[in-house]
């Protein structure tokens, strides 16, 4: 492999964050070799339809860069190869196969790892993971045979992967070990509408309750629960969250904790080494615990920060964190970040539920169920650290637009 020359950017991660990145250092005038490693066999593509649209129909994913961008922008995309050592002295990345590949700066987009359960029969065929293309597309095979689906995690991917296989006609159960459903990112009066919702498409909920044991003799027939109960599943989606894949990072001796450390520049303890998306804890200020915020908003954002100061700019990631789930007919949306929702004022709105965290007089976090007018204000509210009296905020006689105008600090 050619050794390395004053100007290549190498980017480890071929998703949508190292994929952003690449087209933010062409379009912000980088002409040097940029090589792109990414360890599936698929060209860039965007997860979220693989819960959602590209598992019920069968339909591929968005694509993150236009046909053939990367040949006419003389990007290198080297797909299947697995970026195994970073030798930071040395400046150089060993891929899989041995060789290695010099870079000026580097781009760890590496994303996360379904977190894996260590219980008893969980490697038995039927035990199944949501992060990639080839694990949706084994997923719908199995779901098209229309099998008793257990879903373990009520969180957003596992609601969403419930309502699909929902309508694709499977029988669903949902396994949440928490006392209600989207625990890491709703209050429980959304979790309560989300509940009522999928029940009554006929998916069976139990919360409170966790997975002790897969039980089958040679493929998964049954999941043994924490009470004692077990529930008759075919399949087993286990989504119950994902951990960053820091490997690298951590043995290359960057800064990690619980994600690569980043600053709003997406620049780690190294400075010519950036992180971007899944795999990053963004640390703005000294002392801050930070946040590790997995959404496509953010991979999308982190991507063209550290795209353009890769190529010699020094942006900051200034967007208000904002995710998104979609879950049959229904929509989620979330804005801002909080660690609880202690504080929290809950208004119906024409066809669903917000909810707003205020903390210290400002709005700090707000999660709509079916009310997307509203939360695009409430990120605007938080964007602009508005200060709004609660009171207000509660008074559901009170249009919520009209709070905009009175607020904005
Ligand atoms: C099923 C699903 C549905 C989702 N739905 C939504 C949604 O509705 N709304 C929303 O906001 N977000 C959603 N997300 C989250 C969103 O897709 C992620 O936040 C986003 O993909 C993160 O991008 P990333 O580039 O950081 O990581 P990834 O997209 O995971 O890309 C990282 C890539 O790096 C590769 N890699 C890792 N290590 C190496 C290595 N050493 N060498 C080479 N390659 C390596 C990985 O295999 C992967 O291909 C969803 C995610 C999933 C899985």
């Amino acid at each position: 492999m050619p050794a390395a020359t004053p100007s290549t950017r190498v980017i480890v991660g071929a998703g949508q964050a190292g994929a952003t990145a690449a087209l933010a250092l062409r379009e912000a005038g980088f002409d040097g070799r940029i090589v792109v490693v990414g360890n599936e066999r698929h060209r860039p593509y965007e997860r979220p339809s693989l819960s959602k649209r590209a598992l019920q129909s069968g339909q591929g994913p968005v694509q993150v860069w236009p046909e053939h961008w990367d040949r006419d922008h003389g990007v290198e995309l080297y797909l299947g190869r697995t970026a195994h050592g970073l030798d930071l002295a040395a400046k150089r990345i060993v891929l899989d196969d041995g060789a290695s590949l010099g870079f000026d700066r580097l781009l760890l987009a590496t994303g996360g790892h379904p977190k894996r359960l260590s219980l008893p029969g969980a490697d038995l065929p039927g035990v199944q993971f949501l992060r990639t293309l080839d694990e949706s597309r084994l997923l719908r095979q199995a779901m098209l045979e229309r099998p008793r689906l257990a879903v373990v995690g009520g969180g957003l991917i596992g609601l969403e992967v419930a309502a699909t296989a929902r309508r694709l006609g499977c029988e669903v159960t949902v396994l949440e070990a928490g006392p209600h459903l989207l625990g890491r990112v709703a209050p429980p009066e959304i979790a309560a509408l989300v509940g009522r919702r999928h029940r009554a498409q006929g998916i069976a909920i139990h919360t409170g309750t966790r997975p002790v044991r897969f039980l089958g003799t040679e493929r998964l027939e049954e999941v043994g629960l924490s009470d004692g109960r077990s529930v008759a599943a075919d399949v087993a989606v286990v989504g119950i969250g994902i951990a960053p894949a820091t490997d690298l990072a951590m043995h290359a001796g960057l800064a990690v904790q619980d994600g690569i450390v980043v600053d709003a520049h997406c620049r780690t303890s190294h400075p010519d080494v950036f992180a971007a998306g899944d795999c990053t804890r963004q640390i703005p200020h000294a002392g801050d615990r930070g946040v590790r915020l997995e959404t496509w908003s953010n991979a999308r954002a982190q991507g063209l920060v550290a795209g353009r100061n890769m190529a010699g700019a020094c942006t900051a990631v200034e967007d208000t964190p904002w995710g998104w789930s979609e879950q049959g007919d229904l929509t989620l949306q979330f804005a801002g970040t909080t660690a609880d929702w202690g504080g929290r004022i809950v208004r119906p709105t024409a066809k669903g539920l917000l909810a707003i965290r205020h903390l210290e007089g400002r709005l700090t976090a707000a999660a709509g169920a079916d009310c997307a007018k509203e939360m695009l204000i409430a990120k605007r509210m938080i964007a602009e650290e508005a200060c709004i009296d609660p009171a207000l905020l509660a008074d559901e006689a009170r249009p919520f637009k009209s709070l905009l105008a009175s607020g904005a600090a």
